[in-house]
């Protein structure tokens, strides 16, 4: 393609919208304009980089055996009643009337219509296992769109859902889409980690998320230094503490003291000249199930995920100043499991302690030397909190470290959650009807291109992969008014493209140093520079975007050279 036919338009400036080096160089490169909040159009390059990640989807999911369908964007509201999620999915789901005033959403996901057509298309075990995915557009109403493609509002995605006759069946399906997602990142050339991920209330280990490494990622992993172990910090499993020996004087009742405006777990260590694993915090949280407290060391801090799912609620949050008096009858940083006549969830690390300090629901005072288990009974003791890098690996005893990273996949087996809702069955072999054994499996494909991005910079530009990269390679003459060095370009350029290379001539009238800052700022993985000198040799400048390492190749190689590299870079 000519550079000059095409719409590149490239800034100079960083926009200052773009908190994100990815939605910064998007910007800058012309490959996204935005419309409206998390909502962008693709220009030419932008969308050729998404259609490669298509591609290398498509490729990987029909090779694992599943089968490309297009389901609607708009879905009518009575699907949603029946799976029960038209209440619950909250304002993430964007809401209409048609002109007759019936209900209608704008999807952000797919089960419940794959469900609708699966119970109507399929009724015996012969028809399955029926793997079904399809590449489209989604929209979900983001209370935080940011970052350009990383949390759009309309964004494109892979979801794919899977109909197994059982469970077992369902586990050589889930292990498939496992392969095919490696594959996919890793011929997208992606640095990632696959870690395990919060199943909800139900718990088990059927969920796997695939995180991009990068600094700017809004999850954290926590990933084993010695073994393989990796999850979700939402998941990662805290290894209970040994119980603390008993104090050697035996027990005494613990007693109130006086600590007038001493709050927070700092000031508390601080007035009790001890240190913040001796205190034990009280949270009072609000939840559809009505008040409830959490209990915690003072050095650890709370997982939410973790608490809703011990109590099966999806409401949960703090109780504010007032509330918090109301309930324990003291101001806030005074509250304690002493006495107080709530739900109490403790933290396993709690319940270890010999002896802790707590609020003593009076404000202005403290219970020093308060027994778990004697002085407050809980409802519950569960793992509660988040892992630190000072935790053991609860595989191997190894080494924890926490990273940030991006989500670009997630596989989860369902069960036959939406089967049952939806009432989708089949006939199995011996005639009895049977709920489909479902799994589902999504991939964020507008978000890979800005992962790969997060992944690959440097202060000039984009770094592509050779696999996304909108060209393979960069063209560019010295001058054009030079008879001998155009000729030569287009020469180069007809054979180039005749041997399949994706090639971007840069026939612009520019100076040579606007086309190699606008050649570093596009990503392109070659560059090539014809110019009077090199001819003169009969060679072109070959120039390696990522390793910036510069060779002269002869022009009757150049074909050769740069079709192996590309290959190699390709396919590895
Ligand atoms: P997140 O926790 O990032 O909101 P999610 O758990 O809601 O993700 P899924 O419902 O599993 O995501 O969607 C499948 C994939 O779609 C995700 O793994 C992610 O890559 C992508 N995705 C989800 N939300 C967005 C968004 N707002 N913008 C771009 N991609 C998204
Ligand atoms: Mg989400």
């Amino acid at each position: 393609m000519l550079y000059s036919r095409l719409l590149i338009p490239t800034l100079k400036e960083n926009p200052a919208e773009a908190e994100a080096v990815s939605h910064r160089l998007l910007l800058r490169a012309g490959m996204i304009r935005k419309l409206a909040s998390g909502i962008y159009n693709y220009l030419p390059l932008g969308l050729k980089v998404l259609r490669k990640v298509e591609a290398i989807v498509r490729e990987e999911m029909n090779r694992a055996g599943a089968q490309e369908v297009l389901l609607p964007a708009v879905q009518p509201a009575e699907l949603w009643l029946e799976s029960g999620r038209w209440q619950v999915y909250g304002k993430e789901l964007l809401r209409f009337k048609d002109r007759h005033q019936r209900d209608c959403c704008f999807g952000p996901t797919h089960e419940e219509v794959i469900t609708d057509l699966v119970r109507r298309e399929v009724h015996s075990y012969r028809q399955l296992p029926l793997n079904l995915y399809q590449i489209q557009v989604k929209f979900r109403d983001e209370i935080r769109p940011r970052f350009g493609l990383i949390r759009g509002r309309e964004f494109i995605m892979k979801d794919g859902y899977s109909f197994d006759v059982d469970e077992a069946q369902a586990e050589v399906t889930y292990q498939a889409m496992y392969e095919a997602y490696s594959r996919i990142f890793r011929r997208c050339g992606l640095d990632f980690k696959v870690v395990e991920a919060d199943t909800g209330p139900i718990g088990g280990s059927f969920s796997h998320e695939f995180m991009v490494l990068a600094d700017t990622g809004e999850d954290t992993l926590a990933s084993c230094t010695a073994c393989d172990y990796a999850a979700n910090l939402e998941k990662a499993e805290a290894v209970a503490p040994d119980p603390q020996p008993a104090p050697v004087s035996g027990p005494e009742p613990c007693r109130e003291v006086a600590t007038p405006g001493v709050r927070t777990v700092e000031e508390v260590a601080a007035f009790f000249r001890t240190t913040p694993a001796e205190i034990i915090k009280t949270l009072l949280y609000e939840t559809e199930q009505g008040p409830v407290a959490v209990l915690l060391r003072g050095d650890h801090e709370v997982n939410e995920v973790k608490v809703k799912n011990l109590l099966g609620v999806t409401d949960l949050f703090l109780a504010g100043p007032a509330r918090v008096e109301e309930l324990t009858g003291a101001e806030v940083g005074f509250s304690g499991p002493v006495g107080l006549n709530l739900p109490l969830y403790a933290d396993q690390a709690v319940m270890a302690l010999a002896r802790g300090i707590t609020g003593a629901n009076r404000s202005g005072y403290h219970l020093a030397g308060v027994v778990p288990g004697r002085d407050f009974q809980p409802t519950r003791v569960a793992d509660l909190r988040l892992v630190t890098e000072q935790d053991p690996c609860p595989r191997c005893g190894g080494r924890i470290t926490l990273l940030k990273g991006i989500e670009v996949g997630h596989i989860f087996k369902l069960g036959a959650k939406y089967s049952q809702a939806l009432k989708a069955t089949f006939l199995d072999a011996a005639g009895e009807e049977r709920f489909f054994f479902m799994g589902c499996y999504g991939i964020g494909v507008s978000r890979i291109v800005a992962a790969a991005i997060e992944q690959g910079h440097d202060a000039d530009g984009i770094i592509w992969p050779m696999a996304l990269a909108p060209f393979q390679v960069m063209l560019i003459p010295i001058s054009l008014e030079e008879e001998a060095t155009r000729a030569a370009a287009f020469r180069v350029y007809e054979e180039l493209a005749a041997a399949g290379v994706e090639v971007l001539l840069d026939d612009r009238d520019e100076r040579p140093g606007v086309k190699f800052k606008d050649c570093d700022l596009l990503g392109i993985p070659l560059r090539v520079v014809v110019g009077p000198k090199t001819l003169a040799r009969h060679q072109a400048e070959v120039r390696h975007r990522r390793t910036r390492e510069t060779t002269f190749v002869e022009l009757d190689k150049l074909k050769d050279v740069l079709t192996a590299r590309i290959a190699q870079e390709l396919h590895g």
